[in-house]
């Protein structure tokens, strides 16, 4: 007899992550790919070596639960030095495979069934899954382009009796806006209005630009022990197959994320452990460095998108830039615009609506990684531009 008693209902409806279908398809048509964000050169050689290291030293067996000391020591001494947060390295650090393990360890010590998540669209494609999938109601709020702002009305009235939290991500993909001490000073008062807590994905901690600087939630009056602080050694240490996430939390909130992560996975590679502690101890140079060359990136795609004839938003933070295609005469909806760009220049984006909930998201946005070397950025540039070129009638004509 056929097995026919339906799967679990969340998970049998959702789709395949749009930066596993963007990638295939870059694959499959051997194009450059600046969907999915991760970087073509390698994380720092000492790291790697630290990592190599590890390997032969004997440290292969299941590291503690929470993570090896040196990297909970490192992430303790991390939030000090740049943040001025003084933590608890045996109790208030846990180590899991990812950030992505992080934010749902962390949504599943915040929430029981029937409460309220506030989250704010555009967002990662994890975050209205794993709540869902917790029985929890997603309250969404909007951001606008081109300036992302907070319509702080409607994050108001998003919150009632029944919320229990905010998923937080900032500096913030797609849209690499950096939430302001203005904004994370409303946002906290939400959270003691209405005694809620805040999962704060801030895997692009360390790469912020134009002068500006990342704020955690975590360090507002009050906001202590009502965070989770999530980091990621992918994107700090552009080692992003590492899945290396660590969160910060109140020990009451890491005891109880503590056990989601016993449940999901208990450890993570113990090697790869110990290399993103040696990491962590990187002098400033190396973390200021990482947002400078990134940023170099952003003006290079920033403008070379808009000499093709995007319409380019602006981003201060993040691998990502996101542009409005309208004014190159393509009709399509984004989707029909990254399988384009795809097929016919052998460039690939991600479709800006994969970052909504909601059906009526706007259409006309690609988003390009530029966490790529400049001659690959160059390359891509050049292909879209031969392929825009007689369109817009700036470029050469064939
Ligand atoms: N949060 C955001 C906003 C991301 O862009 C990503 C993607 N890398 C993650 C979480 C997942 O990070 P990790 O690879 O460490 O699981
Ligand atoms: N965070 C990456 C992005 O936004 C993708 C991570 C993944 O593929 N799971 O492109």
């Amino acid at each position: 007899m056929l097995a026919v008693k339906d799967l679990n209902h969340q998970l049998a409806g959702l789709g395949t992550t749009i930066f596993t279908v963007m990638s295939a398809l870059a694959v499959e048509h051997g194009s450059i790919n600046l969907g999915q964000g991760f970087p073509d050169t390698d994380g720092p050689a000492d790291v790697l070596k630290a990592a190599a290291d590890a390997l032969m030293d004997g440290r292969n067996q299941y590291p503690p639960m929470t993570g090896v000391t040196e990297l909970r020591q490192a992430v303790a001494a991390a939030n000090k030095r740049f943040y001025g947060l003084e933590v608890d390295p045996n109790t208030e650090i846990v180590v899991t495979s990812g950030a992505t393990e992080a934010i749902t360890a962390s949504l599943m010590a915040l929430i029981n069934p029937g409460d309220e998540v506030v989250l704010i669209e555009p967002l990662y494609d994890t975050y209205v899954p794993v709540v869902r999938l917790l029985g929890a109601i997603p309250k969404l709020v909007r951001l606008t382009p081109p300036n992302w702002e907070l319509p702080r009305a409607e994050l108001a009235a998003a919150f009632g009796p029944k919320t229990k939290a905010i998923m937080l991500n900032t500096p913030m993909n797609p849209t690499g806006k950096i939430f302001s001490r203005a904004e994370l000073g409303f946002i906290a008062g939400l959270l003691q209005k209405h005694d809620c807590y805040a999962v704060c994905d801030e895997v692009y901690e360390h790469l912020v630009f134009d002068g500006l600087k990342h704020i955690p939630l975590m360090t507002l009056p009050g906001m202590r022990e009502r965070c989770l602080r999530i980091g990621s050694a992918g994107k700090t240490f552009s080692l992003t197959g590492w899945k290396i996430g660590y969160i910060t939390a109140d020990a009451r909130l890491a005891g109880v994320a503590t056990k989601a992560h016993q449940n999901l996975t208990f450890t993570s590679a113990p090697n790869l452990q110990r290399a993103v502690a040696v990491g962590l101890g990187k002098d400033d140079s190396y973390f200021a460095g990482l947002a400078g060359a990134l940023e170099a990136k952003r003006d290079l795609m920033a403008e070379g998108l808009a000499r093709i004839g995007f319409s380019v938003l602006p981003t201060h933070g993040s691998y990502f830039i996101s542009a409005d295609f309208r004014p190159l005469g393509f009709n399509g909806d984004d989707m029909a615009f990254c399988r384009y760009i795809t097929e016919q220049a052998k460039v690939t984006a991600v479709p800006v609506t994969a970052f909504y909930d909601a059906p009526d998201a706007p259409t006309h946005f690609a988003r390009f990684a530029f966490c790529k070397r400049d001659e690959v950025l160059l390359e891509a540039l050049a292909r879209l531009e031969k392929l825009f070129a007689p369109l817009t009638g700036q470029g050469p004509k064939a």
